[in-house]
């Protein structure tokens, strides 16, 4: 087993793919995977496919060949946690409680607020990332499962490392998430494998979690989950308005965004920062009284997970490349708005009937 330094600079990292190989091998366990958006635009290169490609299809057939059992989206995930953040915002909008509220979907971000500005830990949102959202109810599903159940995430970044590694996120002991893989790591056990990945036939996800909406695949960008949020407030939901949306200020790779709608009567004010110093910057003027904001997305990577550290480097061109990978598959989706997804609505009324709170939201420990 090798270990890698987290570029966060929080933690010594392990590789756990040795671990993963014994698992697939093992009879007694399912293994389950699910990949981050981010993945999806960020792999395609390392094996001479253009940078910024959607090969989603492809990392399932790789992974199937492999030998897992069942691969899932993240998107699912992220479907979730639009809905229960939006549900989150509005009823602190309503009942006009304290706000921003900052979101919670990235954990390098998390970990700064708390060790940083362990007086905000209060306005983070207390909606699970859409990667332990998704692993919580994995775990559920197949709780009565005649064989261990392994659950592994693939993602754009060591910090997912970590934070499946936090003791909010274990069950009687056992970790949601089995193992996190990052991107470079799943490039390397593809090659182990052998698999030639350019001349694999994409293969879609597996069911009952195969449907995902576009809102949920743009998380993987910088105002991705912004604009997914907003989608489900809006009053308008025409395609028009939908497409009007995107030119609100929440696109663009910039470091710093502000956006701003009206939602029943009154402005929503939004920022959207990418990149910690950039967070610090915006927290010390909001503190000063400088700058008012209702929602703040926050992502500790330039640009959101697209440029996480655990994908293959790119530059600013590959960035750009791998953003619109992800806007590209989400105008090719049918389902737009998370709401609209038929695998949340049967979660809602199925799975999380009466566990909502438990499996998708979390308090998290080191509070001020
Ligand atoms: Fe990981 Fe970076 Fe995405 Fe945060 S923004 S979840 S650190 S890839």
């Amino acid at each position: 087993q090798c270990a890698a330094v987290c570029p966060t600079g929080a933690i010594v990292v392990r590789d756990d793919t040795a671990k993963l190989w014994q698992d697939i091998s093992d009879k007694d366990a399912k293994v389950v995977v699910q990949i981050a958006p981010a993945v999806r635009v960020g792999i395609g290169k390392e094996f001479g496919l253009a940078e910024g490609e959607n090969v989603m299809g492809r990392i399932v057939a790789a992974l199937k060949r492999m030998g897992v059992d069942e691969v899932f989206d993240t998107s699912t995930g992220a479907d979730l946690t639009v809905l229960e953040e939006a549900g989150e915002f509005l009823a602190k909008l309503q009942k006009g409680e304290k706000l921003p509220l900052f979101t919670s979907c990235c954990p390098a971000w998390v970990q700064f607020a708390e060790n940083n500005y362990p007086e905000l830990m209060a306005n983070i949102s207390t909606c699970r990332s859409p990667m332990q959202m998704f692993a919580s109810v994995l775990k559920e599903h197949y709780r009565h499962s005649n064989r261990r159940t392994v659950v592994v995430a693939v993602m754009p970044c060591t910090a997912k490392k970590f934070e499946g590694a936090r003791d909010e996120f274990m069950e009687n002991g056992v970790r949601n998430v089995d193992y996190v893989i990052t991107t470079q790591e799943l490039v390397k056990m593809i090659r182990e494998a052998g698999i030639v990945f350019s001349e694999v036939e994409p293969e879609s996800v597996d069911m009952p979690f195969g449907a995902v909406s576009g809102a949920g695949v743009i998380f993987g960008v910088t105002g991705g989950v912004t604009e997914a949020v907003i989608r489900r407030l809006a009053d308008d939901k025409s395609v028009s308005a939908l497409r009007a949306l995107a030119f609100t200020g929440v696109r663009g790779l910039h470091g710093v965004k502000e956006a701003s709608i009206e939602y029943a009567g009154r402005e929503v004010r939004i920022a959207i920062v990418s990149g910690l110093k950039n967070a610090d910057n915006l927290i010390r003027q909001i503190k000063s009284g400088e700058k008012h904001y209702d929602f703040i997305e926050v992502m500790a990577c330039p640009g959101g997970c697209i440029a996480g550290a655990g994908q293959p480097v790119t530059n600013e061109e590959g960035r750009k490349r791998r953003s619109a990978g992800l806007y590209d598959a989400d105008r090719m989706s049918s389902i737009k708005r998370s709401e609209e997804n038929p695998v949340i609505m049967a979660l809602y009324s199925g799975l999380l009937k009466g566990k909502v709170h438990k499996l998708l939201h979390v308090e998290y420990r080191r509070k001020a």
